[in-house]
């Protein structure tokens, strides 16, 4: 009963269904949409006289509400399913391991900056269900949707009309066991696509490349490295260009581009490749490429404050968005990192680490595991939490610092969410003013 809950609900009860609400959570709280709300655990005479039962992209199918509606033969479907089923615009499909939200948030802000009356809106996965956003936009001709590979396993009438795989890490694997199978679940975004749809991946990652095949749409791709066969490159010079049958054309300079970091040249390249496959014109996309004004919580500026410049990538959850937010900067770095580990090796950030930071404040369940894998790098502490590692940052810093909080774990050990957690790390840093 969370924020697609509440909005699978909304779209329902407007179709004239009676709606039944459950969460496993018995603090959990129903929305003005369900008529009837089942807390904890459910009994069979719940789901029977169930025409469908809609899962939220928290719920695994594996849950054992799911399965068992399927027992009793009711139909199990996503919420991004149930959304899909009730608009009949275009739909540009996103997904990866990292780098969706800030690709389908910029991929709407190039559309919408192309020519005055271009709309497009991004939803699904980043905050704003779906479901949400066909009712409070029917109009709107294109949605761009960023996708977890969950909401792919419940979803079957997608076909998008630009759809990408941006890149695959090893996170999430103990949910889908091994890489194959974590990039097969991926794969799903380009089901139902025909000659006349764009299916594109990432030309620098084998195991993606290997997907060709699986989509019925046009092939294109995008890379950091090396020239494509079709679609988007970075040449040695730093220019972007984009290419099909038509021929080539350099569309915007690394440079020139809003947002900073190799990997978001790497968002760029998929957000050009998506928007001219969709029919914009390059010279259009030039403007959006140059003004966006990024996403909060993904290497967000916060300013000048005790002469050190404060960075908050607290969505970086994963080695590998670390990884990202460290090769993104030139100078020393004062890490602050930690939270709820996952399951990943870290040390392979150990030369990384010896490169750019000057020292790490570890805080959260891992950080005597991060501080182990990290042994040998650099000057660390550990404390319990972010207040304490932001003073802790103050003492280690000289003038003209940086500060970046980009914990490369998850953050429910200590916060609901790692919104809460950049939030009160954006607060903690106001109050050093
Ligand atoms: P997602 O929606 O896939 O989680 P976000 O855009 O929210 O992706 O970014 C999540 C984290 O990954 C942030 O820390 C961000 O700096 C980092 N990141 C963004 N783009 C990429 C990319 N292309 N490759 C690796 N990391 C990235």
């Amino acid at each position: 009963m969370g924020r697609s809950g509440a909005a699978a609900a909304r779209l329902l009860a407007g179709e004239g269904y009676t709606v039944v609400g459950f969460d496993s959570s018995e603090t959990s709280t129903g929305s003005e949409h369900m008529n009837r709300t089942v807390f904890g655990d459910f009994k069979d005479s719940d789901l029977s006289s169930l025409s469908v039962l809609v899962l939220s992209p928290g719920v695994p199918i594996s849950a054992s509400i799911s399965s068992r509606a399927s027992e009793l033969g009711i139909p199990v479907i996503g919420e991004v399913e149930l959304a899909l089923r009730h608009t009949a615009s275009d739909v540009l499909a996103v997904t990866g391991s990292n780098g969706k939200t800030t690709t389908v948030e910029w991929l709407s802000h190039v559309i919408r900056s192309s020519s005055p009356a271009a709309e497009a809106i991004a939803a699904g996965n980043m905050g704003y269900a779906l479901s949400d956003a066909v009712l409070d936009n029917p109009d709107c001709p294109v949605f761009v949707v960023e996708f977890s590979s969950y909401q792919l396993e419940t979803t079957s009438s997608l076909k998008a009309s630009s759809a990408i795989i941006l890149n695959l890490t090893p996170d999430h694997l103990a949910r889908h066991g091994t890489m194959k199978n974590y990039s097969t679940a991926k794969a799903k975004v380009f089901m139902n696509q025909d000659s006349g749809d764009s299916a594109i991946l990432n030309f620098d990652d084998p195991l993606l490349v290997e997907h060709r095949n699986t989509s019925g749409g046009s092939q294109k791709y995008f890379s950091l490295k090396e020239e494509v066969p079709s679609g988007t490159w970075m040449d040695h010079s730093g220019m972007l260009w984009y290419k099909d049958k038509n021929g080539k054309v350099a569309v915007i300079h690394s440079s020139d581009l809003a947002l900073a970091g190799r990997h978001n040249v790497a968002n760029a390249l998929a957000v050009i490749c998506m928007a001219v496959s969709y029919g914009i014109p390059a010279d259009r996309l030039v403007s959006g490429l140059k003004d966006f004004p990024g996403v909060p919580h993904r290497i967000e500026p916060l300013g000048t404050v005790r002469g050190l410049t404060w960075f908050n990538d607290s969505k970086s959850t994963n080695v590998d968005s670390l990884r990202v937010a460290l090769e993104s900067f030139n100078g020393k770095v004062i890490l602050l990192a930690g939270g709820r580990e996952k399951n990943s090796d870290y040390s392979v950030l150990n030369d990384l680490i010896r490169e750019k930071v000057k020292s790490i404040v570890l805080f959260g369940s891992g950080a005597a595991s991060l501080a182990t894998q990290w042994k040998n790098t650099t000057e660390m502490s550990i404390v319990d939490g972010l207040e304490d590692a932001v003073k802790n940052a103050m003492l280690m810093a000289a003038s003209g610092d940086l500060v970046l909080l980009s914990p490369g774990c998850a953050s429910f050990d200590q916060y609901a969410d790692f919104e809460q957690r950049g939030d009160h790390f954006k607060k903690l840093v106001q109050a050093l003013k």
